[in-house]
């Protein structure tokens, strides 16, 4: 989620929205300068659902489909549907509990959500398995304190799963705090190494690089700010959440096989002259449930409800009802602290 985003929740205000059953969601699937034959070839996949806007000089196809269909297509897309049931239905809840969440940060825009790893990755809703996890759990959201707030997830957390506020650093959300987890050392993201030649790493940050440091740990392990010492002497620090966006942005590929990247910044390093090795655990942010995680407790016979308290220990499942109505984030800002 974005800082924009989450700075417009401060000032609107939204508590009279009515969350209801048989809602739909705007789903922007395109967008681009030249929509001819879009819609047709969408309108193949996804039926009725779509259409065209057009917004300064840029067109967006969005198809307005039923939450719980959405939803279902992006478990679908977000967990491999063959994975255990439970986990299914965990991830359910939580992807639910997004889609709701954009709907109402949305409101006021003309659609609601991204097909995009930033918001979240959707497909057609196809597959049965997935369809009966989300139609069991059907309007179940995780609430704080009886609100909608803002959940995330990861492929793997690497033994522990951080903060908010460590990630982001803009609130310091009570419900969004590291979390011992066991379950997924057997995950094939567990463990890492990368090599990066300190050319490389240059190149990237566009300042010539002698020695790196990492200068900062949060209370998960993560190494959360790095300096670079710099061939002339300077020294550039930056927050490794930073860095690994700045490699992925410079190869869009974001693919944990991809030797280009950071899968996590859980990491220690090396430096053996002309090179840094980084040595690393996990997959992904490492805020919220860690998928691998939901697999493993799955696999061992805890259901959804379990899964869920165990990475949101302060969030309870409600289904959603007139009464769950959004409030602001003011009183988490991490604003107040600096
Ligand atoms: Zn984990």
């Amino acid at each position: 989620m974005s800082l924009s985003i989450l700075k417009n929740l401060l000032v609107i205000e939204l508590s009279l929205i009515l969350l209801g059953y048989g809602e739909e969601i705007r789903v922007c699937i395109w967008k681009g300068k030249n929509p001819e034959g879009i819609v047709g070839k969408y309108k193949k996949i996804l039926g009725n659902t779509v259409y065209l806007k057009k917004k300064n000089n840029t067109y967006f196809l969005i198809s307005k489909i039923d939450i719980e269909k959405y939803v279902c297509g992006v478990v679908g897309k977000e967990m491999s549907p063959d994975w255990p049931f439970e986990a299914l239905k965990a991830q359910s809840v939580c992807s639910r509990t997004i889609a709701y969440l954009k709907k109402i940060e949305n409101s006021e825009n003309f659609y609601d959500v991204e097909n995009s790893i930033y918001h979240q990755v959707y497909g057609k809703c196809d597959n049965k398995r997935v369809w009966k996890a989300v139609s069991e759990t059907k309007g179940e959201v995780l609430l704080y304190k009886g609100k909608i707030v803002p959940v995330f997830y990861h492929a793997c957390c690497g033994g522990k799963t951080t903060s908010y506020l460590s990630v982001w650093g803009n609130f310091d959300f009570p419900w969004l705090k590291p979390v011992e987890d066991p379950f997924c050392k057997d995950s094939p993201y567990i463990k890492w190494k990368r090599v990066f030649s300190k050319r490389k790493i240059s190149e990237i940050l566009g300042k010539d690089i002698k020695k790196m440091e990492i200068l900062k740990r949060d209370s998960s392990g993560r190494a959360q700010t790095l300096k670079f010492i710099l061939k002339n002497g300077e020294t550039l620090t930056i927050s490794s959440q930073d860095f690994r966006m700045k490699l992925y942005s410079s190869t869009n590929r974001i693919l944990f096989s991809n030797t280009d990247i950071l899968p996590s910044t859980f990491f220690w390093t090396k430096d053996n002259g002309e090179e840094i090795i980084f040595y690393g655990k996990g997959y992904g942010h490492g805020v919220g449930m860690c998928q691998w995680g939901a697999r493993k407790m799955a696999e061992k016979g805890y259901d959804y409800r379990k899964i869920l308290k165990h990475f949101f220990p302060l969030l309870k499942i409600g289904k959603i009802s007139k009464k769950e109505v959004y409030g602001d984030y003011s009183e988490f800002c991490a604003c107040k602290n600096r």
